[in-house]
């Protein structure tokens, strides 16, 4: 599918007169009409509710869009929790999916009314210990092991997987947490990534739903909500072909009148923790041309480098590029284009097709909106970039100001003997 920007160069033109380059630009109208479709495509399930990773885009204005839209927040870390209860949660409004848990945080996720997940058998008596009591409504995590094949020639290992529990320790899990007190239980499972196939989730409810009814068979427990987490991807390259949701919760459909209504379990609701479909397409990292460079091959020198958006450099994925302002000029170049970083992966793209680029020239990289700035890291000293987003009135709002280098030595320990490095 043809990738459009949804910003003109002169929109970014006007943007640039007050926050330079380099930075991420969300779309609200994008975010607020893809969140719309995810739900009527669960609308035939009374509790549908998705529960936006937080991780993917940890921004409150984005966080409060999403909010206005219905979603509760998938958290799996302190600040993460923080960053919600800004935003303004009440009960069960966040999912406490996390791994290899501080205590402190599972304490804090329980104060603000979290459903907590847990990540393994083992943290059944360590949240008891924490919290003093097991919560009323408890989640447990489930992995499968082996390996799951979808079509498309998408494969994943969950068996080499870190997360979750093994069907005899979640039995287990169960009855010791029925009893214990707990009243309302779920099931999750995070399979596989960026999955661009409407079979994934189908699937993996096929999976879960099975596990529900023999659950609910061996340990009585009353199961309210099945989790289906994350993993439904996004056409990076725009020979993929996207996802359609509509398809994908028909197909959850399915498999829940196949196997939930016959097994009683007619009222049990669906949760999602999308992250990259709710956010990747509808932010872009926009960066300067600032040098052209001819050696062994042709490169274009970028003012954003890996630290701004690291997923090219440590998974080699694609993503797109336009030249704004050259969206139809034909692609008769073929260059890397590159950030500053003093190590070669710190390649926006390879061997590109892109039109001829002159310093001074926008570009507009591609589907950065989730796990972009949030991955962000300060590498050779460089400072994250600002987050600015496109209201749906044509507004633009500055979200998150860049870093200056006064953040960057925020924490050095000997800012009084070093005292200048504290200044800007
Ligand atoms: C990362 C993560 C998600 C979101 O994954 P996406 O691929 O961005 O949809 C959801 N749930 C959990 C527990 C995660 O770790």
């Amino acid at each position: 599918m043809k990738k459009t920007p949804f910003v003109t160069k002169e929109k970014i033109e006007e943007i640039v007169k007050t926050i330079p380059t380099p930075f991420h630009i969300y779309d609200e109208k994008g975010i607020r009409e893809n969140a719309r479709s995810l739900k009527e495509a669960f609308s035939w399930n009374k509790g549908f509710r998705e529960y936006f990773a937080v991780k993917a885009t940890p921004n409150p204005y984005i966080m409060q869009i999403l909010k206005e839209e219905g979603c509760g927040f998938d958290c799996s870390s302190y600040t993460e929790l923080m960053l919600s209860e800004a935003v303004g949660v009440g009960p069960k409004d966040i999912m406490f999916s996390s791994n290899e848990t501080p205590a402190e945080e599972f304490s804090y996720a329980d104060k603000l009314g979290a459903i907590i997940n847990l990540d393994d058998i083992t943290h059944v008596d360590f949240l008891e210990k924490t919290l003093g009591y097991i919560p009323e409504t408890i989640c447990c995590r489930y992995n499968p092991g082996g390996v799951i094949t979808l079509s498309n020639n998408i494969m994943d290992n969950p068996g080499d997987a870190k997360y979750g529990m093994t069907k005899d320790q979640i039995i287990e899990a169960y009855r010791t947490l029925k009893a214990k007190g707990a009243k309302n239980f779920g099931l999750h499972a995070f399979l596989v990534s960026n999955t661009v196939t409407n079979d994934y989730y189908p699937k993996l409810a096929g999976i879960l739903f099975e596990l529900a009814a023999e659950l609910k068979e061996k340990t009585g427990a009353d199961i309210k909500f099945i989790n289906l987490s994350g993993g439904v991807g996004v056409p990076y390259s725009p020979d993929q072909e996207p996802n359609d949701i509509k398809v994908i919760g028909e197909g959850v459909r399915e498999q829940f009148e196949k196997i939930m209504v016959p097994a009683g379990m007619q009222d049990a609701a669906i949760f999602t923790e999308l992250g990259r479909y709710m956010l990747a397409p509808y932010g872009a990292l926009i960066t300067k041309a600032i040098h052209e460079k001819h050696t062994y091959k042709e490169y274009i020198g970028v003012d954003a480098c890996a630290a701004n958006l690291m997923r090219p450099a440590v998974y080699g994925s694609y993503h797109h590029i336009t030249v704004l302002g050259k969206e139809d000029a034909p692609c008769d170049m073929t260059y890397d284009v590159v950030g500053s970083l003093c190590e070669n992966c710190d390649k926006f793209a390879k061997d590109r097709k892109l039109p001829v680029i002159e310093k001074g020239d926008y570009l507009n990289i591609h589907d950065a909106g989730a796990h972009g700035f949030s991955m962000g890291y300060n590498y050779n000293g460089k400072l994250r970039s600002a987050e600015v987003l496109l209201r749906e009135d044509g507004q633009v709002q500055l979200i998150r100001r860049a870093e200056e280098p006064g953040d960057y030595f925020a924490t050095f320990d000997f800012s009084k003997e070093y005292s200048s490095l504290a200044r800007r």
